[in-house]
């Protein structure tokens, strides 16, 4: 049973594999969803009562929860609002709440004609998970547009502030996806949106939907993004049988030229290869583990790679997060041992104690993995 105290609905042994779009994980020692930062305050301090340490849970989109589940206080912040007034030029500064869904944001936005976000339609889960990654897709990323956010360090209990430049974003990564991982929680962010500006159309797949001489408005955009996405399966509905994901599970390697020219020499296909300057260049991890013999919904009845996109590892109902995690170092071994690249998982690991290298090496080399088929 529920234990109130304080308004805040203290839930113990708490499920929360439904709390996340894998639908693994283990209970956590006690659950909690907050609404404002005094909720929030309150919280940590009955987690203190407690003598629990504290994890933060947005929509559950990009995590992968151990079977064990987490011996903690687990907190998810819930609403806010959004709130806009015009800066310089055609410049909006809007302010929001780290528990507006990221994709009720973006509706909002296309809606005020305010540009900047409309590629990143469809994206599950909350504001306040969105710049710990860096979430980036078709062309935009929010760190394009971020101008500051606010958080609570949890050990001190104080709120500050960060500009975009103090947050060391990359591609999908931030201080608080690295070396800042657990110390804050984000309460609210500042985007900076451009009024009446034109919609962004860098990436080559959105850009071919529409002519040339055509202009379209950000929700064309924002529709058009929706629709390819949902042929891939990356948007969460729950009618879809690949929905049990976590999006996209390895980023795209980023590997010297030395390493991108030797896999490039392997193949007789046109490798996808992206320079990134400083002799980097970025590869397709969908293309590699394609072309290590692993095709789409390759896997086993409980597991296996999304039936409409190679990059996305999908529960197909009853795998456990070991099966998951299985899986991954799995794949990870193939295209290691094919081009000799070794893939980075995205989503955040929650309660395995590892770090996903030590981990998924841990798990390579099985002797049991002739399971996995291409169906
Ligand atoms: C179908 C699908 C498609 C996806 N497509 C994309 C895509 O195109 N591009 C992309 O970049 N990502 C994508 N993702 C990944 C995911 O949606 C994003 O990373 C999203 O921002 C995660 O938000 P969340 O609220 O679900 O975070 P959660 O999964 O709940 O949390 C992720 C991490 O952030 C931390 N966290 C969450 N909220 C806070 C907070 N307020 N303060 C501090 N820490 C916090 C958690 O502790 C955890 O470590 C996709 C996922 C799915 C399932």
């Amino acid at each position: 049973m529920p234990k109130t105290e304080s308004n805040l609905v203290w839930r113990t042994n708490a499920p929360l594999a439904p709390c996340t779009t894998l639908q693994v994980g283990g209970p956590a020692s006690a659950l909690v969803d907050v609404a404002s930062r005094e909720a929030f305050l309150a919280a940590l301090r009955r987690a203190d009562a407690e003598r629990l340490p504290v994890h933060i849970l947005g929509g559950g989109s990009n995590v992968v929860i151990s079977d064990d589940g987490l011996k903690s206080a687990v907190i998810r912040i819930h609403g806010g609002t959004i709130d806009a007034e015009p800066g310089s030029d055609e410049q909006w500064n809007v302010h929001v709440g780290a528990g507006v869904p990221w994709t009720s944001l973006v509706e909002w936005s296309v809606r005020a004609d305010l540009a900047g976000i409309e590629c990143l339609a469809g994206i599950p889960g909350r504001v306040g998970a969105a710049p710990i990654q860096n979430i980036g897709a078709y062309g935009q990323e929010i760190s394009n547009v971020l101008k500051s956010i606010g958080a609570i360090e949890l050990d001190s209990r104080e709120y500050v502030r960060f500009t975009a430049a103090e947050c060391g974003f990359g591609y999908r990564n931030s201080h608080f996806k690295s070396e800042w991982q657990g110390r804050y929680a984000i309460m609210d962010v500042e985007l900076t949106l451009r009024k009446g500006a034109p919609a962004t159309l860098r990436y080559g797949q959105l850009a071919s939907q529409f002519s040339p001489s055509q202009l379209p408005s950000l929700k064309q955009v924002a529709d058009t993004v929706t629709t390819i996405r949902r042929d891939k399966s990356m948007v969460v509905d729950h009618q879809d049988p690949n929905h049990r994901s976590a999006g996209s599970f390895f980023t795209n390697p980023i590997v010297t030229e030395a390493v991108a020219n030797d896999v490039d020499r392997r193949t007789t296909e046109e490798l996808p290869r992206w320079s990134i300057g400083n002799g980097n260049v970025k590869l397709s991890a969908a293309w590699l583990i394609d072309h290590a013999g692993m095709k789409k919904g390759y896997g086993t009845e409980h597991v296996g790679l999304s039936t409409n996109h190679t990059l996305a590892i999908v529960n197909k109902g009853h795998a456990t997060a070991t099966d998951l995690t299985k899986f991954a170092a799995h794949i990870r071994q193939r295209v290691a041992s094919k081009w000799g690249v070794l893939l980075h998982p995205e989503p955040m690991l929650m309660g395995f104690g590892q770090t996903w290298a030590e981990l998924l090496s841990g798990l390579s080399q099985r002797s049991d993995d002739t399971c996995y088929r291409n169906v």
